[in-house]
């Protein structure tokens, strides 16, 4: 069977089951929801997302997000700590397939570096039950979309984003990636750059950078947009270099491309922009450039 078809025909069943288990399907009652909340700000959670919360009779999620949901009757929290997605994700499915309406809750958008992949991982490994749920993921707005959104428009060409976080995958594949998109010169957005038990991933990363890109290329350090305590800094990259501890676990941060730059504006803060155009690439060096 052409598998676009199989694919369709599986998805437009609506609870993302096969043909021929309509029976134990029938009797699913539960679903699982996981939405993004944006980065912060009320006005930047989509109404699809409001939605699925104002349905959920469970709540789920990294403790600081799912503080982030007003209380309500007959909805119950379980906040958990971080670092344990896959296990949250199990005890959101178990809950979904006892009937339960659940929502899993992420910052920024659930698919990126977040909660709906490990929903995914806990629903390959969990009992075969579990595939018989609907399970849908909200989108939200993820911090590079909000972080350039501040700046004026810095992903207006090619662009890509790395997580810098190597609990997941060794550090190896990091530099490696890094390398390639630092040739390729695409603008880069840094997702966890650094945290108290990762401290120097960022200064390595930047002085990678440095070795393909001039030192005036302009980086975005954007700290906690959408939130009371928002900002936006933006360095050239030797700058940056030297300000790496000054990044954070709420900052997202953007290395621009050959072509990014700013157009300063008397009393205020420069618009940061990457033009939709490209003419050729940049002839780097393995000495970095000027
Ligand atoms: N799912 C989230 C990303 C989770 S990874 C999203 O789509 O945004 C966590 C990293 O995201 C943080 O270390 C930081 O780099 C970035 N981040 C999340 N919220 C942010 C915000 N409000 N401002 C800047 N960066 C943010």
């Amino acid at each position: 069977m052409d598998p676009g078809f199989s694919l369709r025909y599986v998805r437009d069943d609506g609870a993302g089951r096969r043909p021929g288990t309509k029976s134990r399907a029938a009797a699913v009652t539960g679903s699982l929801t996981i939405v993004g909340l944006g980065p912060g700000t009320a006005g930047w959670i989509t109404p699809a997302a409001q939605a699925a919360l104002d349905a959920a009779t469970d709540l789920v999620g990294y403790g600081p997000y799912v503080d982030r949901v007003p209380e309500r009757a007959g909805l119950t929290k379980h906040a958990s700590d971080n670092r344990v997605e896959v296990e949250r994700a199990s005890h959101a499915l178990q809950m979904a397939s006892e009937g339960r309406t659940v929502a899993v809750v992420s910052g920024g958008d659930p698919g990126v570096f977040a909660m709906a992949a490990a929903v995914f991982e806990a629903l390959e490994a969990g009992p075969a039950e579990w595939r018989a749920l609907p399970i849908t993921v909200e989108p939200g707005i993820t911090a590079m979309l909000a972080a350039a959104a501040r700046a004026g428009a810095p992903l207006g060409g090619d662009f890509c984003a790395i997580s810098l976080s190597d609990n997941l995958k060794p550090w190896e594949v990091v530099t490696a990636r890094l390398e390639a998109v630092l040739a390729a010169d695409l603008v880069i957005c840094l997702y966890n750059p650094i945290s108290k038990a990762r401290p120097w991933q960022l200064g390595k990363a930047l002085d990678l950078a440095a070795k393909h890109r001039a030192v005036t290329t302009p980086v975005l350090f954007a700290r906690a947009v959408g939130r009371p305590d928002e900002s936006l800094r933006i360095l050239t990259l030797a700058e940056a270099v030297a300000a790496a501890s000054t990044a954070d676990m709420a900052t997202l941060v953007m290395i621009g491309a050959s072509s990014t730059r700013l157009i300063a504006r008397e009393g205020a803060a420069p618009y940061l922009y990457t033009p939709r155009s490209v003419a050729k690439m940049p002839c780097a060096t393995s000495q970095g450039r000027t």
